[in-house]
């Protein structure tokens, strides 16, 4: 009886002990199982958070780019230079895609493809509305970078197109619309700079004050519209006679006005006869008429001939004056004995 009990204890207890073990063994499986959800869970996390790393590396990268690119519009739109521009857009280049070479050229393509005989550049075009601006040439630029410093050429021929744009503006607020010389008030002001600068350095300067003669009678024999393309001829001849650093402007009707830094009066009236002998030489077409004209010049010299400018113009007036009682067609100069 005894053993039997003991018998069904011990039966008892490993029924007892192998349930338990089950029960640990599933709990230990339920266990791992969870681990390695948590563990997958886990890496995903891990992967995730790099990818989100990754991706805000490169949103790190674009806002850089955008950045230099806004930072290069920035700096290009403060000035009104083409070639300071440039510099500053090769510096960007420079700084984003050091392997370019890259040159602006301001020529036709025919031109651009006569200079350049290598054939291993590119070529991105400049252009306008209406017409082609210049050229960037380029080579040296890697397939990853290439994208990128398009972007920035695409900015730099903005920037270059505003400034030549703003150019045209500018000079043409400042150019007479019928003779192509500078207006009266453009004018004015140039030549109150020069007086400044002749005054600052004591130099002299001139000032030629031309008018056209008897203007009147080729608007009454020909029309007006005739005397427009007469007058604007003559302009042309004049600025066709000066140098580069002489301004010329339109200062009344048929009367033009021209200013001769660094030039004392014997220079002046040298400039002022090649002026009349190029007009008087000249055969003007004027729609279907062939026309000759004649100027009279007066000259005046700072600091002799007139201290300021209202002395100046008063003293060249008065000089062109006397050459039209002369007889016209001739150059005289304020302060001088006789006329040229
Ligand atoms: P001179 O100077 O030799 O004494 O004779 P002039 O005939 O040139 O004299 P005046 O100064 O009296 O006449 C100038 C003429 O120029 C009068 C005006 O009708 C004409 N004129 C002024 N501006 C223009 C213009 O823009 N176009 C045309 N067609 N004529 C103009
Ligand atoms: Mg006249
Ligand atoms: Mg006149």
């Amino acid at each position: 009886m005894f053993t039997t009990m003991l018998l069904i204890a011990v039966i008892f207890v490993i029924i007892v002990f192998y349930i338990a073990r089950v029960v640990v063994l599933q709990q230990e499986q339920k266990a791992d199982e969870d681990a390695m959800r948590t563990k997958d869970v886990y890496q995903d996390i891990i992967e995730q958070r790099k990818r989100a790393m990754s991706e805000k590396l490169r949103l790190e990268k674009e806002a850089s780019q955008i950045f230099t690119l806004y930072e290069m519009t920035k700096d290009i739109n403060k000035n009104f230079d083409e070639t300071e521009a440039f510099n500053i857009f090769k510096r960007k280049v420079r700084e984003n895609v050091p392997t370019a070479e890259v040159e602006l050229m301001d020529v036709s393509l025919e031109k651009l493809k006569e200079t350049r005989t290598d054939r291993e550049y590119s070529i991105f075009p400049l252009k306008s509305k209406e017409h082609k601006l210049g050229y960037l040439i380029y080579k040296g630029v890697a397939q990853e970078d290439k994208e990128k410093f398009l972007i920035l050429c695409h900015q730099f021929a903005l920037s270059f197109r505003r400034i030549k744009l703003y150019k045209d503006i500018e000079l043409l607020a400042i150019t007479d619309s019928l003779t192509e010389v500078h207006t009266r008030r453009y004018f004015m002001g140039r030549f109150s700079e020069e007086i400044d600068r002749a005054a600052l350095r004591k130099t002299q300067l001139s000032i030629v004050m031309i008018d056209v003669d008897h203007f009147k009678s080729f608007n009454d024999q020909f029309g007006h519209l005739t005397g427009d393309r007469i007058l604007k001829r003559v302009g042309q001849i004049i600025h066709e006679s000066i140098r580069e650093i002489d301004i010329a402007g339109r200062y009344g009707g048929e009367e033009f006005c021209v200013v001769l830094p660094e030039t004392d009066l014997d220079g002046a009236i040298l400039a002022a006869e090649r002026i009349r002998s190029a007009a008087e030489t000249a055969k003007i077409q004027a729609y279907d008429h062939t026309v000759k004209v004649t100027i009279s010049l007066g000259v005046a010299t700072f600091p002799n001939g007139g201290s300021n400018i209202n002395e100046l113009l008063d003293n060249a007036d008065w000089a062109l004056y006397r050459a039209k009682s002369l007889g016209r067609n001739r150059t005289v100069a304020f302060g001088k004995q006789r006329p040229s």
